[in-house]
């Protein structure tokens, strides 16, 4: 049975899709089977995975409405495969911002998303989950069918203040829907270790987080930040930078992480 993460921080810009992306491409470059979810209107992890959001025949939003199964709405990328690093993916575009006004009133409208993902979690190895930027219903959907939170982070002073509403949330997600879910680790992103501010930040996170916090690093690298625009993570972009080789070694951490679990 597959492990379903979300990757979730509701700050804006702090490397979540960059962290699916390239976290899934690290996994299935290792062996592991692998299924991407896009879980927010901007469709960047879509889009980042080589999957054009105007041409998606259906999408997590289908899914999540009941129009479609995720076994009819999953696609590929020949660019992924080609590389030894593919994954499936269950897109989304901004049809999916309807989705939070269409779904008022429909009943457990926070648990769509995992009685669909029911239905495939026996194909796969790990379900990755994209998370936009808000805890929202959308991320509610998410959380509500994970085994666990990975939060990226970027190492600066507002940081741990963010963390806080992100920590309420699932305690309450976990006392009303879903008792599993936990957070399995803090992800030090955007890291550059020239700033002393950033290095402070990051002392203070593992003091107060301890094994919680992932003993990969993923440095600033602007590889990764290139990547998108080619329609590949970074880990396919260029797999020998330190951005994708870090990537992998979190998929490597990832792998080791779960078989604790
Ligand atoms: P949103 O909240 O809008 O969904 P996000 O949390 O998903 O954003 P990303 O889109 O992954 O964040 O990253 C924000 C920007 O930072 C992007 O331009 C991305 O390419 C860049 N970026 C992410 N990680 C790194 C990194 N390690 N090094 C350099 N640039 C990075
Ligand atoms: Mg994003």
């Amino acid at each position: 049975m597959a492990r379903i993460f979300c990757i979730a921080n509701q700050k804006g810009g702090v490397g979540k899709t960059t962290t699916t992306v390239n976290l899934a491409a690290g996994l299935a470059k290792l062996g592991q089977r692998v299924l991407m979810v896009d879980l927010d209107p901007q469709g960047n992890a879509t889009m980042g995975s080589g999957v054009d959001k105007r041409q998606l025949a259906a999408s997590v939003y289908d899914v999540l409405l009941g129009s479609a199964t995720v076994a009819q709405a999953r696609t590929t990328s020949d660019k992924l495969s080609a590389a030894g690093c593919g994954y499936d993916i269950l897109g989304a575009n901004r049809d999916l911002a309807g989705a939070e006004v269409e779904l008022v009133g429909v009943e457990r409208r926070e648990r769509r998303l995992k009685s669909a993902l029911a239905e495939v979690e026996a194909e796969y190895d790990f379900i990755l989950i994209d998370c936009p930027p808000s805890l929202s219903m959308l991320t509610l959907n998410g959380l509500s069918c994970a085994h666990g939170v990975i939060v990226p982070m970027q190492c600066e002073y507002f940081a741990l203040e963010g963390l806080t509403d992100l920590v309420n949330t699932i305690r309450q997600v976990r006392a009303n829907m879903n008792k599993d879910l936990a957070v399995i680790g803090l992800l030090r992103v955007m890291f550059d270790p020239r700033i002393t501010l950033q290095q402070q930040v990051s002392d203070q996170l593992k003091a107060h987080f301890a094994e919680k916090v992932f003993n990969t690093v993923i440095p600033r690298n602007v590889r990764l930040a290139e990547a998108p625009s080619y329609g590949v993570p970074g880990v396919v972009f260029d797999p020998s930078s330190k951005g994708a080789l870090a990537y992998v070694a979190f998929a490597d951490e990832m792998v080791a992480r779960i078989a604790t679990l």
